[in-house]
């Protein structure tokens, strides 16, 4: 089962002189279940494909689907709904509503959609994220570390195809940093939770299952069971 895959997709910023091909007809699937680290220098494409695939942005050309559903026949009104209800996000900086509690900021894109968690689930994600303690506190009394386990659980609260994550670890130490991987891979192994991450940092892509290399606007090389020291 493939949660999602990118045909021949491309995406080009302005034009003429000042064109950039972000992406070159990349392809690539996502199969359920895994957890994909992508690399590559800055400026080879890793934050565009990360927007293409998750309906953030458009592509040029090619083809984005989300399960069995290709984005480019959606209206933007139709992408905003399935962005919501079948794809999840998680940005370097936390993204946290500070008013809101931990509790409350889990349960925000559900309740911008209308809806509830449902109890039992609530309780099991932020459960296995460590954060059952904490859920009555607003996040600048939340540490680092903390406040990104509940971005993620905010990302996976809605039962996503996916969940794409843009160096979820840049703003964290590397003691935080590995803490939070590990409810990550934990989140693959324990739901089966199909994850992407963009990152900068080969001890992280070791957590992954496998790992894509972007350079200028291609996948050039790909590894499966990466380890730190095989990445660098
Ligand atoms: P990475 O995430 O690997 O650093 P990006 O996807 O951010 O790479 O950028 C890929 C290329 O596209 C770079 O040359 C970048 O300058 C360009 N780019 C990215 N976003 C835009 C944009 N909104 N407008 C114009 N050029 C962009
Ligand atoms: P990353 O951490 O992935 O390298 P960047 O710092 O390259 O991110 O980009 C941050 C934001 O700026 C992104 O939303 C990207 O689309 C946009 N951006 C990147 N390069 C350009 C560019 N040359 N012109 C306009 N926007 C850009």
């Amino acid at each position: 089962e493939v949660a999602s895959r990118a045909v021949a997709i491309s995406k080009v910023y302005g034009t003429g002189d000042t064109e950039v091909k972000a992406l070159d007809e990349v392809s690539v699937e996502f199969p359920a279940g895994q957890f994909t680290a992508v690399m590559g220098p800055s400026g080879s494409g890793k934050s565009t494909l990360l927007h293409c695939m998750a309906g953030l942005d458009r592509v040029s050309g090619g083809e984005v689907w989300i399960g069995d559903t290709e984005l480019g026949s959606l209206s933007d009104r139709r992408l905003t709904m399935l962005r919501r209800e079948r794809v999840g996000f998680v940005f370097q900086a936390f993204n946290l509503v500070p008013t809101l509690t931990a509790a409350e900021n889990v349960e925000l894109p559900l309740a911008i959609a209308g809806t509830k968690p449902e109890r039992s689930w609530f309780e099991r994600v932020t459960g296995e994220f460590g954060l059952t303690k904490r859920l009555g506190h607003r996040p600048n009394e939340l540490s680092g570390g903390e406040q990104q386990r509940v971005a993620v659980a905010r990302a996976l609260l809605s039962r996503p195809t996916i969940v794409f994550a843009d160096e979820p670890t840049g703003n964290l130490d590397s003691r935080t940093s590995a803490e939070l991987l590990t409810f990550m891979r934990r989140s693959v192994d324990e739901f089966g939770q199909t994850i992407v991450m963009v990152t900068h940092d080969p001890s992280a892509a070791g957590y992954a299952d496998r790992v894509l290399f972007l350079a200028d606007g291609h996948i050039v090389d790909e590894m499966t069971d990466p380890t730190a020291e095989k990445v660098l």
